[in-house]
């Protein structure tokens, strides 16, 4: 099992410890990566184990394929080492992982906020089981202050929900200040910190709770669905696996295998997507067509401060906004034009995608109007020249 493979230290550098950890220790006769364990039965040494097992099955005690083995165990390190939290649960999707902590923090009666630039379908369970059950949510302008967020605040308010940045409009949040709020009233902190994954590190800014779609930079690929929920407590991991381990989640072994290969060079992926994603932003920011570029990392974002205050870099996904004067029509035209750039859901690929984001958004607590039509970029693996010229053979299509 991977337990007994010598654990980087937290001291060591980055870089060192995705190296290091969930490795597979002595149990794979000195292969380097643990093997991929599938199974459902385990067998027991003895009929007495059956009865100490059973009361230890979140500590990695295998008693059966649903609490995880080794190969689980190892990812679940890794995420650990990313996020900076002590304990992981992996489920199936991203989706899930965003589903499982609001359905153990939540109860009947209870009241949860929700930034209006929120991951859908988050949106959706909000509004759809969450509401069934007797939850009520309110989507808050996800750039209230902490003021701002005191005002929302209910007696029974349980969870406020954050994403930073909304992964289509690119709304920074002020995490440590809503967290502040939010402790003081006994509410838990939860976050989609897929954007930020390794340049935010979510437990030493407040977050109660981290989310990560690891389909994104960590499968790295676009061949893998997984999720992570990391916490940094034994209270939260405990009621957060629980929660998981009743509705009956579970990460494959095959999966996190492959989330486990992605995450040895997530790094080295993540820092040339960030540069190539710098260039095309700026290049984007240049041209005539463009009204604004959505992107926390450049000074133009409104809440850059906070992206200089919070983050250690960026990703490559952000938003375009086009000049007013241009339709559907005319955006269709451009991204159909576009040879390099994918038309499709998800990011975090090797692969570069252009995704319309007008008229794909819901807006409650705010305006959806950016003030021309938006479209998602994610900037993938491929030389930064051929994409820019790509795009900019793109944007001959559009009327002048
Ligand atoms: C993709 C995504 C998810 C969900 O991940 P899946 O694995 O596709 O279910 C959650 N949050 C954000 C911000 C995402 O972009």
């Amino acid at each position: 099992m991977a337990d007994d493979a010598p654990k980087p230290h937290r001291s060591h550098g980055f870089a060192t410890r995705m190296s290091h950890a969930g490795r597979a220790g002595t149990h794979a006769h000195g292969f380097v990566n643990p093997a991929v364990h599938r199974g459902s039965t385990v067998l027991m040494p003895n009929a007495q184990a059956r009865r100490d097992f059973a009361k230890d099955r979140f500590n990695r005690v295998m008693t059966y394929g649903t609490a995880g083995g080794p190969t689980q165990y190892a990812l679940e390190d890794v995420i650990c080492e990313i996020e900076g939290g002590s304990r992981c649960v992996l489920v199936g999707t991203g989706l899930a992982a965003v589903t499982v902590p609001l359905m153990a923090y939540l109860k009947a009666g209870d009241h949860c906020l929700m930034p209006d630039s929120v991951y859908g379908p988050a949106r959706t369970i909000a509004n759809g089981l969450l509401a069934n059950y007797g939850i009520e949510t309110t989507f808050y302008d996800p750039t209230i202050d902490g003021a701002g967020l005191a005002a929302l605040m209910r007696p029974n308010t349980r969870v406020v929900y954050t994403e930073s940045p909304g992964s289509h409009t690119f709304e920074l949040q002020d995490i440590p200040a809503l967290a502040a709020v939010a402790h003081a009233r006994g509410a838990k902190v939860l976050m989609d910190n897929t954007w930020g994954i390794r340049n935010f590190m979510p437990f030493e800014k407040g977050v109660d709770v981290s989310i990560q779609a690891l389909t994104k930079y960590v499968g790295g690929h676009s061949d893998v669905l997984l999720g992570s929920i990391t916490t940094n407590t034994e209270e939260d991991y405990l009621l957060v696996r629980g929660a998981a381990s009743q509705m009956g989640h579970f990460a494959a072994p095959d999966d996190c295998w492959l989330a486990l290969r992605g995450a040895r060079t997530m790094a080295l992926r993540l820092k040339h997507q960030e540069q190539s994603g710098y260039a095309v932003a700026r290049w984007f920011e240049q041209r005539p067509e463009v009204l604004r570029v959505l992107h926390p990392g450049l000074p133009s974002h409104p809440q850059h401060a906070l992206f200089k205050r919070d983050f250690a870099g960026a990703c490559s996904l952000f938003g375009v906004v086009f000049q007013p004067r241009y339709t559907e029509a005319d955006i269709f035209r451009f991204i159909d034009g576009l040879e390099l750039f994918g038309i499709g859901a998800s990011w975090g690929g090797y692969e570069s995608l252009a995704l319309p984001t007008t008229g794909f958004i819901t807006r409650t607590a705010t305006s959806e109007n950016l003030g021309g039509y938006a479209v998602r970029i994610h900037v993938g693996l491929e030389d930064v020249d051929d994409l820019i010229a790509d795009l900019e053979h793109g944007l001959a299509t559009l009327p002048r």
